[in-house]
């Protein structure tokens, strides 16, 4: 069982004097079987983190842990792992056979055996018929399944891929993600999988893990990241667009922002208290034309605003919305109190520079303490409602 633990690991570099902590005191316990995504922005970590568990760096405190096994500072052929890279290192002079087996053939394997597993691999990855070919006779999709069947004739407890579909065109891509999936379903292997790609963690994940600077900021299934984020950080990067911010005020019986108030009961919110400085975050997809309120279990009360740019994205359009008298074109300039960006069906009829009111569906509203950025609540209904009441109106101060 290739369950894998990280124990308060830490990679610190010296980087010509400057202390860089490129991964801060990380906890990680991922299950047999699990395909984790680790995500994040550039820098934030990911690969330092993967090659610990690798064992192509060896962390400056911590432990980890595979199977049974502490392995922290073992060699990586020891660790029961095999890797897939973004960027494939065929051996242009071997066909597809030899490049499979390579691996194998090195460590005196019987020709039985490594027939055996090369035609499993290959019949995995849909590689059969194939096996003669030469890379430079293949399609880059194709050669990396090459490098996947290499990885998965090692018949590893644990997967690790670095970006492995990043030089992939669009198309194949997808394609590719797919294909992963049926690996994963297929060899019931933990994978571990480093992608700056959402699209990519969304799809292909149990739980993401989402880092940032070194620090782990929440590891969850991809839904509960993107409904339940634990802090802006993480509400922010998960989900594209992203989410809007909108800075506010809690009040004796409101939420109240520069352009429109939420009324709710803060004494029914617990780390909740009048005056407190909150931020409130809201989905394009929570936010609707006041037309269609009645369509929304639970509106917030109308919101006028002015409509700047559409872009229209074939199945849906972003409005971007201007509140009170904002001037700033929010293409130019994103979040601030001012603006707010709407996804809306695309047969809408609203049109650039239309005075639009809209309601926030309030099942979907987040609330985060503006200091710390932890998450509060996500969900702003009055008190007394649930999902099956409709149209618990409220005032703004439009
Ligand atoms: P990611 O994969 O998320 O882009 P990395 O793990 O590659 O991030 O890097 C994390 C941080 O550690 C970055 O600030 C990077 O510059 C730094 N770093 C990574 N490797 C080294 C190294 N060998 N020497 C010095 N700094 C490094």
């Amino acid at each position: 069982m290739a369950r894998v633990r990280l124990e308060h690991v830490t990679k610190r570099y010296d980087d010509q004097g400057d202390v860089v902590t490129a991964v801060d005191d990380m906890n990680l316990d991922i299950a047999h079987g699990e395909f984790i995504c680790f995500v994040g922005p550039s820098g934030c970590g990911k690969s330092t983190t993967m090659e610990t568990i690798a064992g192509l760096t060896i962390p400056t405190e911590g432990e980890i842990y595979i199977g049974d096994r502490e392995v922290t500072n073992l060699p990586p052929k020891d660790r029961g792992i095999a890797m897939v890279f973004q960027n494939i290192a065929l051996f242009p002079h071997m066909d597809v056979y030899d490049n499979i087996s390579f691996g194998l053939r090195l460590r005196d394997y019987p020709q039985d055996e490594i027939d055996r597993r090369v035609e499993r691999a290959a019949d995995i990855v849909q590689l059969e018929g194939m096996l003669e070919r030469m890379p430079e006779e293949m399609s880059g999709g194709q050669r990396q399944r090459v490098a996947i069947a290499r990885a998965i004739v090692r018949e590893p407890d644990v997967f690790l891929m670095d970006e492995p579909l990043a030089n992939l065109d669009a198309k194949l891509k997808v394609h590719m993600r797919t294909e992963l999936q049926r690996l994963h379903k297929e060899l019931d292997t933990t994978i571990i999988y480093v992608t700056h790609d959402q699209e990519e963690a969304m799809t292909l994940s149990d739980r993401i893990a989402v880092l940032d600077s070194g620090s782990l900021q929440q590891i969850d299934p991809p839904l509960t990241c993107y409904n339940e984020p634990d802090n802006l950080f993480v509400a922010g990067f998960i989900g594209s667009p992203s989410m809007n911010f909108v800075e506010g005020t809690v009040t004796e019986d409101a939420l109240e922002t520069p352009n429109f108030s939420l009324a709710f009961d803060p004494s029914s919110i617990e780390g909740v208290s009048v005056g407190d400085s909150v931020t409130l975050g809201i989905r394009p997809e929570d936010i609707y034309p006041a037309d269609l309120r009645e369509e929304v279990a639970d509106p917030s009360g109308i919101i006028q605003a002015r409509t700047d740019i559409l872009e229209p994205m074939g199945d849906e359009i972003f409005a971007y919305l201007l509140l009170g008298d904002g001037e700033t074109s929010m293409s130019q300039e994103l979040a601030t109190n001012d603006q707010l960006l709407m996804s809306i069906d695309p047969d809408s009829d609203i049109e650039e520079e239309d005075e639009v009111g809209v309601v926030i569906d309030r099942r979907n509203v987040h609330l985060f303490d503006s200091a710390s950025g932890e998450a509060i609540v996500h969900d702003l209904r009055p008190v007394g409602t649930d999902s099956t009441t409709s149209g618990s109106e409220v005032e703004t101060d439009d």
